[in-house]
């Protein structure tokens, strides 16, 4: 529980003021994408490579003991003792008896994230042992009193000057910073004690249950050294890194060094199977005698997780770290503010089994949902998914926040008091509104509108326009219910008129439910699910008593959450659930709905412009439901524009519903990120598809880049049709 009296906001403002950590960071996140898309060049099918990882790591955890008895008797057979441990104590208590009885006085340790877990070396030198990493990471880490704040770099927060003064200091003469020599200078430091030491103690990156034997894969040979030289060696391996046949190790190798360092294959790759001769001392001779080896398989937790039918997902990861290098909030703040030793998403959730729910509570929102992690990771987790299932079991646990709570239950689940509040607001923002924005704030929320424009609410919302929009269409090709969402409602009507005005040329039949409300995701990204089932169910009723042929969206968030959230949550109403998906079937996002329209009548044909408009991919569009392609097609297609690609055009705007607001330290610099690359493109105009990222884009816009506009698809396809 030792993160429960954090400050997460201190401790956030603190690494954004870090300006050796921003800047590795940043450098890193620029290099990494394009080190690992070319070491999968030659790999012919990424996606059967992935697919290949998560179904051998599915059929591991399905088969979690046998996998644990096979292993522990063949490396018995082999001469290996293993010992389960079921917790930190277990193994500790373990490993300071054994030290005990084979008079071990001098350890060597090569990187084991499950003993950083537990902070062992502590408990190690308490019990008077001489411990040292040998990992130049963490040796670094060891060296600064620092936990490590990457998986696989565990000292990337750092920068060579820092860590030539940590060298200087420890080894009492003056490093310079020139990385060969600091290098050189840590083997030389190092090497005497790799031959001093009684004891090597090492992680493993899978353990093989048909042959008993354990797999490293390493870049500084320091691991042959610690599980070769000492006379005694000891494996601290999770029960998640079992896998049943050395075959199944090929996938793991040919992801893990790709994803990880953006290499083909590490420089060394060892397998250690059962006990090996080693020379010791005795009596000022050497002697050879066999190793004693021991095998620590570890739960601590993970047990717990692989007899979950939700989180056995953890089973696969591969602790390659790739969904932290690609991810928009890790890449800013680094590992540290993750509170305990695993950073980023995955972080956040072996949190909360390794350690406690608590911590997990704490960091919980730093995951913004935008699946870039989902896209890379090799074991095809599904963080953000895993993450909410998180929240939601903490929210069946000990309810909402009673702030929050009273929000959810009397404003967000009650449409007509929500609507009354926002059309409140339309008149209460109007001191602060400049046109369709509010430029300043005061006192306390000032920092909130500093770098970004705020919405303001429109002063007649969508619905109260429907009637002037609607046209009688006769003999309609199709009946289209629309479902506006919260944003286009009340922020941007203006988009919701240009829907109807595109499918009403379409000569489609377009009708708006009243009753429709929010679709729910707010309150279901706060973990709350009985809330967003209430909701959920208003809006299907709602739906369905239009019998439209296709209920469209022009927002991918609410358009992902009426087809595949709306079915998840009635899991335990079959009768519900039935309703949510054949409703579901009929929902279709706005863009793709509109390209297949427009390509059935001749109409999705590329013409030439001169106006330079960029496509911002939002996250739920391109990678909730692969959605990226028609937008284009759409703006190619349209009238006087120009179509120009921007970098990292899906990258994440920083949105992501509260936590724009909430975490606005931590908003700003992803929107910065996305401004500087609206302006490298040089366009007049940014055109979206998602009504949250308009209003994200437009307040940064309005603030850092005036000239140029942001329009909704819609609204360019509206443009451009006659009256
Ligand atoms: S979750 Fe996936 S991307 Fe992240 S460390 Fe694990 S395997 Fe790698
Ligand atoms: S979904 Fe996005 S924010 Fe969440 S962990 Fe993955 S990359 Fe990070």
């Amino acid at each position: 529980m030792e993160a429960n009296n954090r400050n997460i906001k201190n401790e956030i403002q603190e690494k954004l003021q870090d300006e050796v950590l921003r800047g590795a960071l940043s450098r890193f996140a620029e290099a990494y994408p394009i080190s690992r898309a070319k070491a999968y060049e030659n790999v012919a099918d990424i996606e059967a490579l992935r697919e290949q990882v998560r179904q051998m790591k599915m059929s591991a955890v399905a088969d979690i003991e046998n996998l644990a008895d096979k292993f522990e008797a063949e490396a018995a057979k082999r001469g290996a003792k293993v010992f389960r441990a079921k917790d930190g104590n277990a193994l500790k208590e373990y490993l300071i008896n054994l030290c005990k009885e084979k008079n071990v006085k001098r350890i060597v340790k090569s990187k084991s994230m499950a003993s950083e877990e537990i902070h062992l070396n502590h408990d190690l030198e308490t019990a008077g042992l001489h411990v040292k990493e040998t990992d130049l990471g963490e040796w670094i880490i060891s060296l600064a009193g620092h936990k490590p704040s990457h998986m696989v770099m565990p000292a990337i927060h750092l920068n060579r000057e820092q860590v030539a003064g940590y060298f200087s200091k420890e080894l009492k003469q003056e490093i310079p910073t020139d990385i060969p020599f600091m290098v050189q200078a840590a083997r030389q430091a190092l090497r005497g004690e790799f031959l001093e030491a009684d004891m090597g103690i090492s992680g493993a990156n899978f353990g093989i249950a048909e042959n008993g034997a354990i797999g490293l894969v390493t870049n500084e040979g320091n691991a042959r050294l610690v599980t070769t030289l000492p006379r005694v060696h000891v494996v601290i391996i999770g029960y998640e890194k079992l896998i049943p046949t050395i075959k199944d190790a090929a996938p793991i190798l040919r992801t893990l060094p790709r994803n990880a360092t953006g290499q083909l294959m590490t420089s060394y790759m060892t397998m250690t199977s059962g006990v090996t001769p080693v020379m010791v001392k005795q009596d000022g001779k050497w002697v050879e005698q066999d190793k004693e080896l021991h095998i620590i398989l570890f739960d601590n937790g993970r047990l717990q997780a692989a007899h979950d039918d939700k989180f056995k997902e953890i089973y696969q990861c591969v602790r390659c770290a790739s969904c932290l290098n690609v991810c928009p909030v890790y890449t800013i703040v680094g590992g540290h503010v993750y509170g305990h030793i695993y950073a980023g998403g995955i972080g956040a959730i072996l949190t909360a089994f390794l350690n406690s729910m608590g911590d997990f509570e704490k960091i919980n929102e730093l995951c913004i949902g935008c699946r870039k992690c989902v896209e890379i990771c090799p074991g095809k987790i599904d963080i953000p998914h895993l993450i909410e299932e998180l929240r939601a079991k903490a929210v069946k646990e000990h309810g909402l926040p009673f702030g929050v709570k009273a929000v959810v239950e009397n404003v967000l689940s009650n449409r007509k008091v929500f609507h009354t509040l926002l059309r409140l607001a339309a008149i209460g923002q109007k001191p602060f509104q400049s046109g369709r924005v509010i430029r300043h704030l005061p006192l306390f929320l000032a920092g909130m509108a500093k770098d970004r424009s705020l919405p303001a609410v429109a002063d007649v919302p969508f619905r109260d326009r429907v009637s002037k929009v609607t046209r009688k269409i006769n003999q309609p090709v199709k009946k289209i219910a629309f479902f506006s969402g919260c944003n286009i409602d009340f922020i941007f009507p203006e988009t919701g008129e240009s829907v109807y005005k595109v499918l009403q040329d379409l000569n489609m039949e377009v009708v708006f439910p009243e009753e429709q409300s929010c679709c729910g995701k707010p309150v279901l990204g706060m973990g709350d699910r009985e809330t967003a089932k209430r909701i959920a169910k208003k809006n299907i009723e709602a739906f369905e008593a239009t019998g439209a042929d296709a209920i469209l969206s022009a927002c991918p968030t609410c358009a992902e959450t009426w087809h595949q959230t709306y079915i998840e949550l009635f899991e335990d109403e079959p009768a519900w659930k039935a309703r949510a998906e054949k409703i579901g079937h009929k929902v279709c996002e706005f863009t793709s709905f509109v390209a297949k329209e427009y390509q059935k009548a001749g109409r999705l044909v590329k013409t030439a412009g001169n106006v330079k408009v960029t496509y911002h991919d939002s996250c739920h569009m391109k990678r909730g439901l692969g959605i990226y392609t028609e937008p284009r097609q759409l703006l190619e297609a349209a009238n006087g524009y120009e179509l120009v690609e921007m970098k990292d055009c899906d990258k994440c705007c920083g949105m992501a519903g509260a936590f724009g607001v909430k975490y606005t330290e931590l908003s700003m610099p992803i929107l910065k990120q996305k401004i500087t690359n609206i302006k490298a493109s040089a366009a007049e105009i940014v055109a979206v598809a998602c009504p949250a990222c308009m209003m994200q884009i437009q307040g940064g816009l309005d603030k850092q880049l005036p000239n140029v506009k942001i329009k909704h698809v819609a609204e360019i396809l509206a443009e451009n049709i006659k009256e």
